[in-house]
Order: C-alpha cells, then sequence, then structure tokens
C-alpha cells in the first residue's frame, strides 16, 4: 500500500478512506455513526412525531452489534431480533427488553423461553403451533406475553424473491386461510396468558413502490372488521414490516421515508373510518433503510486480469464471504477507486472477490480510472445485510467493523483472526 499514488481520496463521513485503509487494513467494514442517527432522527420527525400513533423498530438482522444496541437504543427506538443470539446480544447491550419484538418463522423452545424470562415487549407468531408453545411457558413463568400474529397477506413486493416474503406460498407467517386465521385468534384470545395486539406483515426488502403496503393494509384491515364481527376482537396495533429501499446504484429510484410512511398511516386512516374500525398503532420496522447507506466496505485490489477482448477482472482481498448479497440475490453495488478519487473512470472492470466461487462477483462493469494491485476501492451501502451475513467462507477471517463517530473512529467488532477461526475446534486423535 506504500506505492499508492495519493491524489485526491474518497472521504465518508467527513474521514479518508485510504488513511482508514492503511491504519485499520481490508477488507474493512466502516459505518457512520452520524448517517445512522441522522436517519433515526428523520424517522422520528416524519414519522413517530408526526403521527400519535406511530412507533418503530429497528430490523436488528440488517446490522446488529452491542455498539449499534446503544445507538438505536439513545435514539428512543424499538429492537426487531430474529433469533436467540440477537437476543442475546440486546440483553448484553442492556437494551429495554420492552421495546425488543422477537421474530422468526422457527422459533425454537429455548428462543421462546428466553425472550419470556427477559420480559420481551412483543413476540410476532408465526403460526398457532407457537401459541401453544408461549402460553405454556407463560403460564409456568406467570407472565402475560403481548404477542402480534403476522399474516402472509398474499401480496408479492416488487424485489428478488429471496426478499420478497408476504406472498401467499411463502415460509413466513399465517396463511390468510379463514379457518387457520380463526384457530389462532380464537387460541390466543382465550389464553390467560396471552394478550393479542393485532397483526404483523412484513412484504419483502428494499421496495420502492407503496403499492404492496397499501395492497396489504387494505387486506388486514378488513380482517380486524372480520375479526370484530366474529369474535368481537379489537386491535390495538399493526405491524407493517420493513422493506423501504434505499441506494445502491444510480438505477435505484430512492424516495424518501414519508413516501411510504404517509401513504401507509392514510391507508389505515381511510381504510378503519370507512369500516368503522378503531385506529390501531402503527409499528414500522425498518433495517436496510437505517444502516445500508450509513456503510461502506473498503477493499485493497490485487491481482488484476485482462481478458484481451473480453473483460478486465480486477480482484479485491474480501467478496462472498464479507458481502454474499451479489451471490445470493444478484444484489448490485457502485464503488470507487479511494485513492484515485480525482481520475476519471475511463475503462471498465469486473471486481472478483477472492473466493473459489466463479459466482464471487462483487460489481460487474464498474467504471473506474487506471486500476492496480495496491488500490483502494471503497464499495457502498454495505451497512445492511453484509456483516450481518457474513461467512467464513474459504477460512477467510471476518472484517473488523469501524464506526466512524465525532470523536474519532472506533473499533466496535474487531477483525477475526487465524487463531479465531480454529478457537472452537477440537481434533479427537
Ligand atoms: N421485518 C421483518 C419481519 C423482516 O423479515 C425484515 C427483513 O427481512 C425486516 C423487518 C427488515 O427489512 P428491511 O431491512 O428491508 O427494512
Amino acid at each position: 500500500m506504500d506505492n499508492i499514488e495519493h491524489t485526491k481520496n474518497y472521504r465518508f463521513a467527513g474521514y479518508d478512506t485510504v488513511e482508514l485503509a492503511k491504519k485499520y487494513g481490508t477488507p474493512l467494514y466502516v459505518l457512520s455513526e452520524e448517517i445512522i442517527r441522522s436517519r433515526c432522527k428523520e424517522l422520528k420527525s416524519d414519522f413517530l412525531d408526526k403521527y400519535e400513533n406511530a412507533k418503530a423498530a429497528y430490523a436488528s438482522k440488517a446490522f446488529l452489534t452491542m455498539a449499534m444496541c446503544k445507538i438505536i437504543e439513545s435514539e428512543g427506538l424499538g429492537l426487531d431480533v430474529v433469533s436467540g443470539g440477537e437476543l442475546y446480544t440486546a440483553i448484553k447491550a442492556g437494551f429495554p427488553m420492552d421495546k425488543v419484538m422477537l421474530h422468526g418463522n422457527n422459533k425454537s423452545y429455548e428462543e421462546l423461553e428466553m425472550a419470556i424470562s427477559n420480559d420481551v415487549g412483543r413476540i410476532v407468531v408465526d403460526n398457532t403451533e407457537e401459541l401453544y408453545i408461549i402460553e405454556e411457558i407463560a403460564e409456568r413463568q406467570d407472565k402475560s406475553v403481548k404477542v402480534l400474529i403476522r399474516i402472509a397477506p398474499g401480496v408479492g413486493g416488487n424485489t428478488h424473491k429471496y426478499i420478497t416474503t408476504g406472498q401467499k406460498d411463502s415460509k413466513f407467517g399465517v396463511p390468510l386461510a379463514k379457518d387457520t386465521i380463526d384457530e389462532a385468534v380464537a387460541k390466543a384470545m382465550k389464553s390467560k396468558h396471552i394478550e393479542l395486539l393485532g397483526m404483523h406483515f412484513h412484504i419483502g426488502s428494499n421496495l420502492f413502490e407503496n403499492d404492496s403496503y397499501i395492497a396489504a393494509i387494505d387486506i388486514v384491515i378488513n380482517l380486524y372488521k372480520r375479526l370484530k364481527d366474529d369474535f368481537g376482537f379489537i386491535a390495538k396495533e399493526i405491524n407493517t414490516g420493513g422493506g423501504f429501499g434505499i441506494y445502491y446504484t444510480k438505477d435505484d429510484c430512492v424516495k424518501p421515508l414519508s413516501y411510504y410512511t404517509d401513504s401507509i398511516m392514510k391507508a389505515i386512516e381511510d381504510k378503519c373510518k370507512e369500516l368503522g374500525v378503531d385506529i390501531p398503532a402503527v409499528i414500522i420496522e425498518p433495517g436496510r433503510w437505517i444502516v445500508g447507506e450509513a456503510g461502506i466496505t473498503l477493499y485493497s485490489i490485487g491481482s488484476v486480469k485482462e481478458i484481451p477482448g473480453i473483460r478486465t477482472y480486477a480482484s479485491v482481498d474480501g467478496g462472498l464471504p464479507d458481502n454474499p448479497r451479489p451471490a445470493l440475490y444478484s444484489a448490485r453495488y457502485d464503488a470507487v477507486v479511494a485513492n484515485k478519487y480525482d481520475q476519471k473512470p475511463d475503462r471498465q472492470v469486473t471486481i472478483a472477490g477472492k473466493c473459489c466461487e466463479s459466482g464471487d462477483i462483487l460489481i460487474w462493469d464498474l467504471k473506474v480510472p487506471e486500476i492496480k494491485r495496491g488500490d483502494i476501492l471503497a464499495v457502498f451501502s454495505t451497512g445492511a445485510y453484509n456483516y450481518s451475513m457474513a461467512s467464513n467462507y474459504n477460512r477467510i477471517p471476518r472484517p473488523a467493523v469501524l464506526l466512524l463517530t465525532k470523536d474519532g473512529e472506533k473499533v466496535i467488532v474487531e477483525r477475526e483472526t487465524y487463531e479465531d477461526l480454529l478457537s472452537r475446534e477440537r481434533v479427537p486423535f
């Protein structure tokens, strides 16, 4: 890296990214505390403070560490967790448990027990059987558990099929069939240890339109009306999930938060008034929208291979293990050569990861200036579903996570070492 030509370096959140790469090594996840907090503040001003009946939880699957819990707590948001590990992180960070919501299509008995004994604020029930388990645990612990029932509203989001979740044929949620829903609602209403507050749906992730939210709201409020008529059930809440789209490449037509939330609130109010149903509190749970654009990943360029007349591959020192999204859902990213930020991108290269997989391509056909070994690549919008989805494939240690704060940069997750990779192994001979 010493032979980097120092022209104008790319700065992220006020920091020179080339200097960060030099100091902390690559690959390196870099997160801006200021950007995360500014998203939380926008959420407050444009949703929580604007509507009396609005609540928000950060979907921690997007990115979770104890430091992140602290930021989310101080911004006054709730936390959505989806596993014992995410819940454990929140507990260890001292996150207020009454603001935690447990999700999951296959929560284990132990996870439910952990959630109930720690008094989590909500459990989002995915199937009727789960209600029986919750009741048994709650009865034994002499607790009352607040639940929402996740339904599959039969609405697909316009996004990759692996991140649409609200369609009929989905592993998530109770199907909208009358008997199935009624069985779950009747069970919850009958239980002395369960307080049913309403329904939850999550249509999909990285959505750029609001029409699927509106369609799903119509279905849920119709259901509230029917449940009121049939069971006398008065829903106090509706959770419309997360999924708001963010900027990855110039083709993404990003909308402000209020584009989604104003239409969600209006659709709920209009439909409730139309049907004579009480207007419930509305919970949203964005993940990507809060943290996605707050993160970048810094890589060092290694081998550069030109296949004459076909393409040039520039390989980085990470890839699939730190960002599986391109391989998983053909996700697209944009990037710059950080140490040549002022140079004209006059050629095209394909950014390859270092894994033994042909599918380990981070970015096809990226416009760059002349690129060579030792250059630093900054890939944008990697704050969500990168660190949280990272693996050790090919025994590649996970990168460090660096948080850029007003008081300097702080390592919030240390870089894994080769020793870490072996630390849980036992050799029985
Ligand atoms: N809520 C639920 C139930 C989810 O499954 C997800 C993502 O998968 C989210 C919220 C967050 O979605 P996003 O990060 O797109 O906002």
